[in-house]
């Protein structure tokens, strides 16, 4: 029975050698399955290292780490992945959380009152991660969350229970369509897939299990950008607020589309890692 360090240390390095991630990184996700294998946070686990692993528990770590080795996101083998602060669902039907994404959520909040009730839009939800949060965070706003995937729809509805989110509306819809027209909301935020169809960067890493409806929008990538941003015009209140998460490269146009449509204050911010990430406008 091998001790508990030396499966780390040995393991650490096979996962650097295969999927080329860094040894920081190597270091924290096979504690990560280790932990959950063990069923014990990392600091139990780096506390008793010296530990034998028992049988069960060897082959439950060890099955994952297969997993992990052949690329697959360990989001994805753990079926759960947290963001601001909520651990929601996921499967190999939506994009993983990422936290780039919590930018878009704090803009959106700023914009959403506490007080008083605001009609809210989150386009293409996935596993609900938008909708949900501002949800919880914003008891008074009514959410109505559309995806084009009813699987999707199913996941985001269980993520909506488990975390008790009841003011979330899910309508299975290709962005506006299923919505009625007449309808306008407040506040109306997306994560729509952004990359180019053709960037090599969706055949790397993570990127490769998740589903391409979700990441890939045309030759520029900028084909679910400018549907939402030419419909949602019509869709927002006279003093509402629209807000898109985009590629880093993506910042310039954005504003440029959003003030072709008639949206004024178009301002982009960056995420944490520096990049232009999210723009918005608003009507009025
Ligand atoms: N930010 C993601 C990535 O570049 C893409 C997410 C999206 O297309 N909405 O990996």
């Amino acid at each position: 029975m091998p001790a508990i360090r030396d499966r780390l240390a040995a393991d650490q390095s096979q996962l650097v050698q295969t999927l080329r991630l860094t040894p920081h990184d190597a270091r924290l996700e096979i504690q990560l399955l280790m932990a959950a294998a063990l069923d014990v946070n990392r600091a139990w686990l780096l506390a008793h290292d010296d530990e034998m692993l028992a049988p069960p528990v060897a082959a439950r770590y060890t099955s994952w780490l297969k997993r992990r080795l052949t690329g697959e996101p360990i989001a994805y083998i753990f079926g759960e992945k947290e963001f601001y602060g909520l651990m929601f669902k996921v499967s190999p039907s939506v994009l993983i959380p990422r936290p780039e994404t919590e930018l878009l959520v704090e803009l959106a909040l700023a914009r959403i009152p506490m007080d008083r009730p605001c009609r809210v839009l989150d386009l293409g939800t996935g596993s609900g991660i938008i909708a949900i949060t501002l949800a919880k965070l914003r008891p008074l706003a009514e959410l109505v969350a559309v995806d084009v995937s009813p699987v999707a729809l199913e996941l985001a509805q269980a993520n909506a229970r488990n975390l008790k989110a009841n003011n979330v509306l899910f309508i299975e819809s290709d962005w506006f369509s299923a919505l009625s027209s007449v309808e306008k909301f407040d506040v109306i935020v997306s994560n729509p897939p952004y990359i180019r169809a053709d960037d090599p960067h969706l055949a790397r890493g993570d990127l490769r299990f998740e589903p391409p409806i979700a990441l890939a929008a045309g030759a520029s990538g900028r084909d679910a950008l400018a549907w939402i941003i030419d419909q949602a015009v019509s869709r927002i209140t006279s003093t509402g607020t629209l807000l898109l998460e985009h590629g880093y490269d993506q910042g310039e146009y954005a504003r440029a589309a959003l003030r072709q449509a008639g949206f004024h204050e178009c301002v982009t911010y960056h995420d944490l890692a520096g990049v232009e990430r999210v723009t918005l406008g608003t009507v009025g």
